[in-house]
């Protein structure tokens, strides 16, 4: 995804956090707020980063997991809450979302494990999955505990939806009524860029990047999430494997090349984006089923150029002009 349009003469700054980038963008009115603003969310993402990252070894995630089997650890708030939405978003997605996936990431190479030659055995695969079950993540009194020796925690699936929340929400509350946010494709809007106009956001083509599936307007306060494999993956023997893991088989998924959701949060969009990416057209729309207002745009991994959306999704979409027919409605039952 990205930003388009006019919003470009607009206030705007960029940074760094978490491996990627952030970028904020304020309604004109506020342009003498740029600097405050950002060194504000500055502060807040990297905080976030030091407490939640799986790269730093001393961040309090990464604790977590070297006390798995051994000891609970104290964790902050915000992790804390983070956690719970996580195995909160395991149990609405039958176990697509799981927090716990991280052995399997690193059987596939990704997390900065070494690259396995051959593609992973059953066996082997069958092995990292004993370790991979978010249920069993025990949440108690500002403390988290991983049960079993081995067992890793990674949120991010949902870290950086969490930071945009917590971003909107600061700038909310110094009075900024109109702003844009966006942290690597995970996006919240408030307000409008300039009177008379609205947030416009492209959706990138999954099968070339340079060219947009279309156009969406992110309603005032709406939040905007894309999981899509070619954004990172490995490659083993001459095969591209997503950086999204089914927990379920312990495979990377196949079938998928992109999600958007959009919903009322930054972390539910991102929590969703990757489980709808993992469950398919089909599945996502069983799972979307449970949480109101969440709207979807998919791309299945195929031949022939199909896309599916919801009809509220739809309502907001406008598709590039040569691809009007490749647009099917996802139907609610
Ligand atoms: P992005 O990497 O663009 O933020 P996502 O929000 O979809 O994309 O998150 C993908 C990340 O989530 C992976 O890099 C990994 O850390 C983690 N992950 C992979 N598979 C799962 C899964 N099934 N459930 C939860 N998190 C996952
Ligand atoms: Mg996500």
């Amino acid at each position: 995804v990205a930003r388009l349009s006019r919003a470009s003469e607009l206030p705007s700054r960029s940074f760094r956090s978490m491996g990627t980038v952030v970028s904020i963008t304020l309604g004109a009115d506020y342009a003498e707020c740029m600097e405050s603003v950002t060194e504000h969310i500055r502060e807040i993402f990297d905080r976030l980063e030091s407490e939640m990252s799986v790269y730093r070894a001393d961040s309090e995630i990464s604790r977590l997991s070297r006390m798995a089997g051994v000891a609970p650890v104290v964790v902050s708030k915000d992790t804390y809450k983070v956690l719970e939405l996580a195995q909160y978003f395991g149990t609405l997605s039958a176990g697509a979302f799981d927090s716990t996936a991280g052995p399997l990431m690193r059987l596939w190479g990704f997390n900065g494990s070494s690259l396995p030659p051959v593609r992973p055995s059953q066996e082997a695969i069958h092995e990292v999955l004993k370790m991979v079950d978010g249920r069993r993540l025990v949440l108690r009194d500002g403390t988290a505990f991983l049960p079993v020796k081995g067992m890793t925690e990674d949120l991010g699936g949902i870290a950086k939806g969490y930071a945009v929340d917590r971003a909107y929400d600061y700038c909310l509350s110094v009075g900024i009524r109109s702003f844009l946010i966006d942290f690597s494709g995970n996006m919240r809007a408030a307000g409008r860029p300039a009177s008379g106009e609205t947030w416009q956001i492209g959706v990138r083509n999954p099968f070339d990047r340079a060219r947009l599936i279309g156009k969406l307007i992110l309603p005032s306060g709406g939040a905007l999430a894309t999981s899509g494999g070619y954004e990172r993956f490995v490659d083993i023997g001459g095969v591209r494997f997503s950086h999204i893991i089914d927990p379920r088989t312990g495979c990377p998924v196949k079938g998928t090349a992109s999600v958007t959701v959009l919903c009322a949060d930054a972390a539910t969009a991102d929590a969703l984006s990757t489980s709808c990416y993992v469950l398919g057209p089909s599945g996502a729309r069983e799972c979307l089923k449970k949480v109101a207002s969440a709207e979807l745009l998919i791309v299945p991994d195929q031949v022939s150029m199909e896309f599916f959306l919801t009809r509220g999704f739809n309502k907001l979409f406008a598709p590039a002009p040569e691809l009007r027919n490749s647009v099917k409605l996802l139907s609610p039952n």
